[in-house]
């Protein structure tokens, strides 16, 4: 197993999910059968947090990876902004923008030294 990148960009995740996409003919899922995959991850995702804070898990049922369910939400993420030609980078900083600023008041702040 190689070692992970030290940190990863927006544009190098984008760049390596559409190298992996572009070596198959069939290309990336059209975009209600990404929504189906996102819904599907976001399941697995909720599985696995039902197993760490309730449910016990089913005899023979594996506990999950959250760590790694996370990826597979974002790889189908990277994935759909791909296919709609969108930047998830831009996005980012849109929705990071409007909750620095539309939620700057919304929260209590932490006093210096908490
Ligand atoms: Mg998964």
């Amino acid at each position: 197993m190689t070692q992970p990148p030290t940190s990863l960009t927006f544009e190098e995740a984008r760049q390596r999910v559409d190298a992996y996409i572009g070596q198959f003919r069939e290309g990336y899922f059209p975009p209600l059968l990404l929504l189906a995959r996102l819904t599907e991850e976001t399941g697995e995702i909720a599985r696995v947090l039902a197993h760490q804070h309730g449910k016990t898990p089913k005899p023979g049922e594996d506990a999950g990876d959250l760590e790694m369910e996370l990826a597979d939400l974002l790889f189908v993420m990277i994935c759909l902004a791909n296919e709609r030609g969108l930047s998830l980078e831009r996005g980012f900083e849109r929705m990071m923008q409007k909750i620095e600023t539309r939620d700057a008041d919304r929260w209590t702040r932490k006093e210096p030294g908490q």
